[in-house]
């Protein structure tokens, strides 16, 4: 199968790129895919950057079925361009669609789409300090039947974002809300995979937080309300003394592509490094004892985000005295130094474009 390409014949501007926030520009292409039940995944066509004809009937606009992920280009000093965990990111997403019972873009045809689609757009990966393309390959089912069953229509489709350095001004601790009412994700729901759903699910918590003047939610599992989850859309990491703790992952943790760097690289700074359960008492204890150093996210979006207070209804916990930590730190500019050729790439994590 191989991808057409046809070209935009009106380019678009080049936003500064010194103002580029996330999400907000969108390049001059999309690559598209179709699946219908006899040919398969079929079509593979790069073409200008423009709305999907759609039924108003397909499964994705009433019963959700959509899948995304999200990934990162990077420009190295010498102008060449990396893919950041290319192939984790295709694993990833062909792990979920079953999940949702959606068809399997295998691997290899994932990788080699991206790979396509970044040959036509590879232009358009920003040059300044701290900036990427940010790609999100998305399925959805397209199929126009109003009777609840898994579609027989699909579109995958890849669309790409030049975005800024995340944290614009340095990086900054951000101020967490435990959530203690909703959940975004239960035993034996949509939790593990990146399913729009589970954002939907995350919108009103989140937005609720933001009006109280916090950044983001801390989540906690969905039975009990006492078990640390994910921190907004990142896995979360917690430094108590010398041991770095992210809970396991399980059917309502997201797997992500960062806590997995994190986990690689940790071990190599002389930490214990534990996937394990992690009880909110046992943050608000080891913060009484002093044995709690840093909290911190982990996402591709920001890499690595530092926690400087939780707080909940009747009390809230400073960590770090409200600063960056040392382990997040550290972390934040391997991985940053890593991703744009600064450092040897010795854990294999890029693919030249
Ligand atoms: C995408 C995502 C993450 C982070 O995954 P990365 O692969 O590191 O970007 C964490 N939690 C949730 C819920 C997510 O959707």
């Amino acid at each position: 199968m191989s991808t057409a390409v046809q070209k935009t014949t009106t380019p678009k501007a080049r936003p500064a790129e010194n103002d580029l926030g996330f999400g907000r520009f969108f390049t001059d292409h999309m690559l598209t895919l179709q699946y219908e039940p006899k040919q398969g995944w079929h079509e593979p066509k790069v073409v200008p950057y423009g709305p999907l004809p759609m039924d108003p009937a397909a499964g994705v606009f009433h019963y959700g079925q959509a899948l995304f992920e999200g990934l990162k280009a990077f420009r190295a000093g010498d102008g060449t361009v990396n893919l950041f965990r290319l192939d984790e990111h295709c694993a990833r997403m062909a792990r979920g669609a079953p999940r949702l019972c959606m068809p399997v873009v295998e691997p290899s045809l994932m990788r080699s789409l991206i790979l396509d689609f970044m040959r036509v757009e590879q232009d358009w990966v920003p040059r300044a300090p701290g900036t990427s393309l940010y790609l999100r390959p998305t399925m959805i089912a397209t199929e126009g039947f109003l009777g609840v069953r898994a579609s027989q229509r699909y579109t995958f489709f890849i669309i790409a974002s030049p975005v800024g350095a995340y944290y614009a001004g340095g990086v900054k601790p951000v101020r967490i809300w435990v959530e203690r009412e909703h959940t975004r994700a239960a035993k034996g729901g949509l939790g593990a995979v990146k399913a729009g759903a589970n954002y939907a699910a995350s919108l009103l918590a989140a937005s609720r937080a933001k009006e109280k003047g916090y950044d983001q939610v801390l989540w906690l599992d969905a039975e009990k309300h006492d078990q640390v989850e994910e921190v907004g859309t990142m896995n979360l990491f917690a430094l108590l003394g010398d041991e770095l703790v992210t809970p396991p992952l399980s059917d309502s943790i997201l797997a992500g592509v960062t806590r997995n760097c994190v986990l690689q690289l940790a071990k190599g700074y002389g930490l214990k490094v534990s996937e394990r359960p992690l009880a909110i008492s046992e943050l608000t204890q080891s913060s009484k004892s002093g044995a709690l150093k840093e909290v911190f996210g982990s996402g591709t979006a920001a890499v690595i985000s530092p926690v400087g207070e939780l707080s909940w209804t009747g009390g809230s916990l400073q960590v770090n005295k409200g600063e960056v930590g040392p382990i997040a730190g550290r972390l934040y500019e391997e991985i940053s130094a890593i991703q744009r050729g600064g450092r040897p790439d010795t854990h294999g994590w890029l693919t030249k474009i």
